[in-house]
């Protein structure tokens, strides 16, 4: 059995509570009782943050990529030695089935040693002059301390992303990981903090989301900003970075449709897309939400999909016995029966689930949907829970309109045997990412990031490091 922490912040190297001395509860979503506190960060904190995120940039972008690689892959492997302990905490404070949280805290040592590896290839390059006797470099050079804004359906991937990409490129950092959240988070920290990272490289801190933003974001010492989150919100932040010209990265909301075609193999389809789907009770901004079936498969496809999601047994995350946790907290369960009761009082067909779980911890049925109408405000707005919405189309041009309707362009699925639809609806899918006959989006070596509303710039691949680097050229030659 694990004993659930009070979470601290980290600043300086030092683990402590906020100087208010004020706390925030952390429940636990399948039991709602609490299960401890985090400490809360007022302004003085966030100023002896800067301070320390200030002088430990200059720590840490002095020393060798290769002794910062070191110090990372140790991190990598402390968490895959604490995996249980880990894994553990964050069932217990944010639902999800025990699985995946050892699936998230594993995922997040590949991260880290990817990032680990990547820094040590930040090359620059050299550019032929138009002259003898010069050298005409452009070299990479860390942007400076970062400001980074996570949520709490990932609470270890979406600051592991941030954090390695960051300190890979010789940045030091601020994280402000989720306050509902706050246990698994600064575990991913603590393992940097084990592995030998210089005080003041690494900070973290939790609080009023708003406040802290809004006092980092303007701040001279940060310079680069990265957020994870609703659109809405990122708008806010984007704004707010513009206006003091900081760098940002933006991962927001998606919409993700999943095309399944007439010559798809639609069992596998079916499967393929409810395991998607239903991961972390549906609450992933990768999520396949618009399931869009071409009419001949339609049939067949609604009722191995809905078999699919009666099959999971709902039940708190940490008994070994359950294929989908709670959700994460009470705004989804609100969020998921008012866009259920709208899509069914609008014409759409239930075909599985439809309700809350007992009336104890945030459990939700696995809800499919048919016949879903496009007015319904599911099939507009971003669910983030565990809700399908299916609907049939007939044409290839129908299905491009409908997967391009929303401002949404994040991930994107579609399934099919023929390699001419394959190629074709590649290209025709504005989204910053797309699985064709598969879900594989999200590994560390791969870019991961959307276009339109879904924010810009990429979390994973090498344009992730990119992000937390700047170019600068140096033109030089002998006196
Ligand atoms: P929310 O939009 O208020 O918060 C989303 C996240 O942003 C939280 O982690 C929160 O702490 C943070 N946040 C909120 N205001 C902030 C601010 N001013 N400055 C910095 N951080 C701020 O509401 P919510 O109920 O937590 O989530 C609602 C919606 O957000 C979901 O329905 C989903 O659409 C979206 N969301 C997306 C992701 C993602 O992975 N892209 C993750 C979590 C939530």
């Amino acid at each position: 059995m694990v004993n659930y922490p009070n979470t601290l912040l980290l600043i300086d190297g030092k683990w402590r509570g906020g100087r208010s001395g004020r706390t925030i509860p952390v429940l636990n979503p399948a039991t709602e009782e609490t299960i401890g506190t985090v400490a809360h960060a007022d302004q003085s904190d966030l100023d002896e943050a800067l301070a320390a995120a200030d002088k430990g940039f200059k720590t840490w972008r002095a020393m060798s990529a290769l002794d910062r690689s070191k110090i990372m892959r140790k991190a990598a492997a402390l968490m895959r030695e604490r995996v249980d302990t880990i894994a553990a905490l964050m069932t217990m404070e944010q639902g999800k089935i025990l699985a995946e949280a050892r699936i998230e805290t594993l995922a997040a040592a590949d991260v880290i040693e990817w990032f680990a590896e990547e820094s040590r290839r930040a090359y620059g390059r050299l550019i032929p002059a138009r002259g003898p006797g010069i050298y005409q470099l452009a070299v990479k050079e860390p942007v400076g301390p970062v400001a980074a804004f996570t949520p709490w359906n990932f609470p270890i991937n979406q600051v592991c992303r941030k954090l390695s990409a960051a300190l890979g490129a010789g940045c030091s950092i601020i994280v402000k990981a989720p306050e509902e959240t706050p246990a698994s988070p600064a575990e991913l920290i603590r393992t940097f903090v084990d592995a030998g990272v210089p005080d003041g490289v690494v900070n973290l801190v939790f609080g009023v989301p708003a406040e802290i933003s809004e006092y980092l974001i303007p701040h001279p010492v940060i310079r680069k900003i990265s957020f994870t989150g609703s659109t809405v919100i990122g708008k806010q932040l984007a704004a707010l970075a513009g206006q003091h010209m900081k760098r940002a990265t933006m991962e927001l909301g998606g919409h993700a449709p999943a095309i399944v075609f007439n010559d798809a193999d639609v069992a596998n389809a079916a499967k393929i897309i409810s395991g998607a789907k239903y991961r972390n009770a549906g609450q992933v901004c990768i999520a396949p939400t618009r399931l869009l079936v071409q009419d001949k498969v339609y049939k067949e496809f609604v009722d191995k999909f809905a078999e699919s999601a009666k099959a999971l047994k709902i039940g708190n995350g940490l008994d070994a016995s359950s294929t989908m946790g709670s959700l994460a907290n009470p705004r989804r369960i609100t969020a998921i029966e008012s866009f259920v009761q709208d899509a069914v009082a609008k014409g759409g067909k239930l075909e599985a689930g439809g309700h809350r779980v007992g009336n104890k911890g945030y459990f939700f049925e696995a809800t499919v949907i048919s016949d879903t109408p496009k007015d319904s405000r599911a099939m507009n707005e971003e669910p983030f829970g565990p809700l399908a919405l299916i609907s049939r189309f007939s044409t290839f041009d129908e299905v491009a309109e409908e997967a391009n309707r929303l401002p949404f362009g994040l991930a994107a699925y579609a399934f099919t045997s023929s390699t001419k639809t394959a190629t074709a609806i590649g290209a025709a899918v504005e989204s910053g990412m797309i699985g064709i006959n598969n879900v594989g989006l999200g590994m560390p070596e791969n870019p991961f990031g959307g276009v339109k509303d879904s924010g810009y710039g990429s979390e994973g691949g090498i344009e992730a490091m990119e992000a937390y680097l700047n170019t600068k050229f140096i033109s030089q030659t002998g006196m």
